[in-house]
This record gives structure tokens, C-alpha cells and sequence, in this order.
């Protein structure tokens, strides 16, 4: 396979961003070589600059769950186009989209519309302190939330992979409120609990963790989250940007039967275009303005082409729900082939969601996760990208299925991996 006229694209880009790429991930620092440059999608389908195609399982890193240019989202993206861009004023699709939202995961009794994940976060965590006039937060080792200063501190994700965990230019003071803790890890979160008993507003939590390569909740691990922060007046945040709509049409939430106090989406909520939302119980989001005093706004929150993607995107999972069922044969089918071909590594599983770790010992939270090679994964990754297939360029992130995918895409990628294993 040929890559010359990407490496030549990210050549020049290096000359007007950094690391020539607008997201650090991209820039594949962590496997070596040069990004690919994505010229269109189709279905399963990515197509780079020399011509390249491979079966995608990024998928954007979530949000195209129905395969690349879906026909109904397309036709509404492009309706919604021709009647404006933007109107910085409300309009009836917002309010759709909300119906909608609020129909899939009733515990968002009332929300608020931004552009992306880090928005939703931000201000899901402005609106619980808020509301408990409390100040810390307690967040997990490895979970990402997006890069807003008081959560860049063991961020996972792109932050992990570019081997700086925390940032530069975030003063300390910033995360002097952000308590850690350790994912799966009970006693950690007793112990801040006791130690700041009456000053913590909120556990932010993935449900499952995606963001340190794929780690799920230990039996009991969400049940447990849910009724310490109950007993001591706290909040429970679940930031859904990755599981909602894609652990089922209820996020993790409907899928654990645990009930968060807010809830943050983004990815396929927006179907590929830009949206974040937070929303929780309506007491909780009175305090947001315009009603109460917590602060926060967006030029083009709620954007029409947005809403439009997101409306289509999420009707189309409501009227196929086997479309859940499909995603999650097609993840075991994955692990299966993982497994068999590959017995020195460790294979988690949540519903559709999976990653490999290149190491012996059981994944659980975030310092297991970072015994994995990552060297040995880089090399894993290569073989892949070089026989048409398309993975995230980390140890730390996930792979992502989408609708589009054929048992004959699974099948031919299954073969691959074996292939791949011969050559470790
Ligand atoms: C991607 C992600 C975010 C950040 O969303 P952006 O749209 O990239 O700002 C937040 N939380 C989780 C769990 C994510 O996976």
C-alpha cells in the first residue's frame, strides 16, 4: 500500500498546526508514520488521498454508528442546509431532538444543547456545583472528559497517548478541586468521600470506561457510585459522550440500571456533526441560565444542521433496534477472532464496545491498563492499516462498529487479525 500523497499532506500541514493535525490522536504519535488523509466514507467504507480503502472501525471515533453517509441523515443535513446554517435564535428542531433524547434516557428530564463533548462536561460539572454550592469533583484515573482545565488530570485518551498525562498551561489551582480516584476501585472513592465529606459536588464517571482502551464497570462498581453520592448529598455525573446511544438506544445507564443525576452526550448525538448535550433532573438544570445562576451559552449551540443530523441519526436507531442486537454479534465475533488469534492479550468487552491489550494480566483500571505494550500494539496496528483496515492509532482507544458493517467486513477483518498475529 502506497501512502505518498498523505505523508506529503501531513508534510505541509506540520507548517500551519501543530503536529499537523487539528486533534493530537491523528497525528499517530504513539504508532509511528504518517497519519492517512481521509478523503470520503461510505458505509464501512474510508477512503484516504492515494486512493487507499479500508474498513473503518473509527468511525469518527463514535458517532457514525449508522456507517458512513447513512442516506436519511444526509437527506436531512442536507433540507436542513438549504433553509439556513445558523439563526442564533431558537427553532422547533431543538425541541425535537429534545423530545426525542428525553424518550431514549427519561432521567433527562430538561437539557441544554452545546457543540461538543468538552462543552457538556464543563458545564455538566458547573451546574453541580451549582446546585450543591459544593466545589470538588471526583473523577477517575484514565476516564477522559474532554479538555477542559479542571479535567485534564489523568485524562486518558489523546493526553495518555501523547505520554503527557497532565498539560502545560493549566495552573494547579485550576485542579486543586479535582479529586482522583481509581475506576472499579471502591475504597478510593470511600476514602475521598470521608475525607471531604460535606465539600464534593459531584462524581464524574464514564459508565464505561472507553478512553484507556476499554474497561468495564466491575459488578456492582455503578450500583456502588449511585449510593455513596446519594448518602452524602453529591451528584452523580454519567458522561455518556461515548456510551450513549451506542450501549442501546439508553446509554449505559438503561443498559447498567443505574440512574445518574446528569447526563452528558455528544458523538452520535449529533450523527457526525458537532453536539454536545447535558441534562438531568429538572431541579438540577433550573439553576442553568437563563432560570437559575449558573452560566452558560453557545453561538451555535443547538445548530440546525446539527439537530438535523442528530434527529435522523437517533430516529433510525429507535425504529431498528436490532441494530443493537447486530452490533454486539458483530463485537463477539471480533473478540472470538481476537482471542483465539492473539492468547498473550488481554480482550474486554461491553456490549459492542471492545479493545485489545497487548499484555498477560486482566485489565481493570487505569495502571493495568498502561502495563500494555504499546510498541507491540503500534506493530499490530501497521499490519492492519496496511492490509485495509482501519484502527485507532492508540493502545488507549477503542474500536468502534457500525451498522454498515457486513459479517463479510467482520469475516475478511478476522482473517486479517490472524494474519497479523503470524506476524507479531
Ligand atoms: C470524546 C469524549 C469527550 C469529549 O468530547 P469532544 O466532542 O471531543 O469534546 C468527553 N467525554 C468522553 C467520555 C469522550 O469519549
Amino acid at each position: 500500500m502506497k501512502f505518498e500523497t498523505s505523508e506529503a499532506l501531513f508534510l505541509e500541514s506540520q507548517n500551519y498546526f501543530p503536529g499537523g493535525v487539528n486533534s493530537p490522536v491523528r497525528a499517530f504519535g504513539s504508532v509511528g508514520g504518517a497519519p492517512v488523509f481521509i478523503k470520503r466514507a461510505s458505509g464501512s467504507r474510508i477512503f484516504d488521498e492515494d486512493g487507499n480503502e479500508y474498513i473503518d472501525f473509527v468511525n469518527s471515533w463514535g458517532p457514525c454508528i449508522l456507517g458512513h453517509g447513512y442516506p436519511p441523515v444526509i437527506e436531512a443535513v442536507r433540507e436542513a442546509c438549504l433553509d439556513g446554517l445558523s439563526f442564533g435564535a431558537p427553532t422547533k428542531k431543538e425541541l425535537i431532538l429534545g423530545q426525542l433524547i428525553k424518550e431514549c434516557i427519561p432521567s433527562m428530564e430538561m437539557m441544554r444543547m452545546v457543540s461538543s463533548g468538552t462543552e457538556a462536561v464543563m458545564s455538566a460539572i458547573r451546574a453541580a456545583r451549582g446546585f450543591t454550592g459544593r466545589d470538588k469533583i471526583v473523577k477517575f484515573k484514565g476516564c477522559y472528559h474532554g479538555h477542559s482545565d479542571g479535567l485534564l488530570v489523568k485524562a486518558g485518551s489523546g493526553a495518555l497517548t501523547g505520554s503527557s498525562p497532565d498539560s502545560a498551561g493549566v495552573p494547579a489551582s485550576y485542579t486543586e478541586h479535582t479529586l482522583l480516584a481509581s475506576y472499579n476501585g471502591e475504597t478510593s472513592v470511600k476514602d475521598l468521600f470521608e475525607q471531604f465529606p460535606e465539600s464534593i459536588a459531584a462524581i464524574v464517571v464514564e459508565p464505561v470506561a472507553a478512553n484507556m482502551g476499554l474497561v468495564p464497570p466491575s459488578p456492582g462498581f455503578l450500583e456502588f457510585l449511585r449510593e455513596i453520592t446519594t448518602r452524602y448529598g453529591a451528584l452523580l455525573i454519567f458522561d455518556e459522550v461515548i456510551t450513549g446511544f451506542r450501549m442501546g438506544i439508553g446509554g449505559a445507564q438503561k443498559y447498567y440500571n443505574v440512574i445518574p443525576d446528569i447526563t452528558t452526550l455528544g458523538k452520535i448525538a449529533g450523527g457526525g456533526m458537532p453536539m454536545g448535550v447535558y441534562g438531568g433532573r429538572r431541579e438540577i438544570m433550573e439553576t442553568v441560565s437563563p432560570v437559575g445562576k449558573v452560566y452558560q451559552a453557545g453561538t451555535l449551540s443547538g445548530n440546525p444542521i446539527a439537530t438535523a443530523a442528530g434527529i435522523a441519526t437517533i430516529k433510525a436507531l429507535m425504529e431498528q433496534p436490532e441494530i443493537y442486537t447486530g452490533l454486539e454479534k458483530k463485537a463477539s465475533k471480533l473478540v472470538s477472532a481476537l482471542k483465539e488469534a492473539l492468547p498473550d492479550t488481554q480482550v474486554n468487552q461491553a456490549g459492542s464496545l471492545l479493545s485489545v491489550f497487548f499484555q498477560t494480566t486482566p485489565v481493570v483500571d487505569f495502571e493495568t491498563a498502561l502495563t500494555s505494550d504499546t510498541k507491540k500494539y503500534a506493530k499490530y496496528f501497521h499490519y492492519l492499516l496496511d492490509h485495509g483496515i482501519y484502527t485507532a492509532p492508540s493502545q488507549f482507544e477503542i474500536l468502534f462498529l457500525s451498522a454498515a458493517h457486513t459479517d463479510e467486513d467482520i469475516e475478511t477483518t478476522c482473517n486479517i487479525i490472524k494474519e497479523a498475529a503470524r506476524h507479531l
